[in-house]
């Protein structure tokens, strides 16, 4: 496994919408396993494609916490959420924007629809953390992040800011 390069935000590939996965090789396999290490190595729940630079429609996540971490990590391929209810606000971080929090809404119970990196159907019922990231990675092969569900004058402020010290860390 090898820990792979974190995409952070105004990285274009972010803004990508992901294609569907179609091949269920030995190359995807291992992609989720990098993403995986990735995902502990930088401490997140969840991790998208698209912020290790690929464009396709693949996540990983990891919601349990505590000794329970990294017993059961959840490998989705083209992920499609079927069912949603109720509402619930979250305190959600996203690793492509370092130390930005927003307070979210989102569903509070989804039902998903995802394949295995071998191409394997399954169906999860999901509510608290592990919902709320499902639907912070889904956004994340859309192309869509948290910024976007700030209001309008705080997201060029924060968008500033993220540019800024993109521009300063290529200076260096
Ligand atoms: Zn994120």
């Amino acid at each position: 496994m090898a820990r792979l390069v974190l995409r952070t935000y105004p990285d274009s590939v972010l803004r990508e919408e992901c294609a569907e996965v179609t091949v269920f090789d030995e190359k995807l396999a291992r992609l989720a396993a990098d993403m995986l290490e990735t995902m502990y190595t930088n401490d997140g729940v969840g991790l998208a494609a698209p912020q290790v630079g690929v464009s396709r429609r693949l996540i990983v996540i990891d919601a349990a916490s505590g000794e329970e971490r990294g017993k059961s990590p959840l490998v989705l391929v083209n992920p499609k959420i079927i069912e949603s209810d109720g509402i619930v606000e979250w305190d959600e971080g996203c690793l492509s924007l370092p130390e930005l929090s927003v307070i979210m809404q989102r569903k509070a119970t989804v039902v998903v629809q995802a394949l295995s990196p071998a191409g394997e159907p399954f169906e999860l019922r999901c509510e608290g953390l592990l919902a709320v990231a499902i639907q912070h990675e889904i956004d994340h092969l859309e192309g869509k992040l948290l910024l976007d569900y700030l209001p309008p004058l705080k997201r060029r402020m924060v968008a500033r800011d993220f540019r800024k010290k993109k521009e300063r860390e290529l200076e260096v």
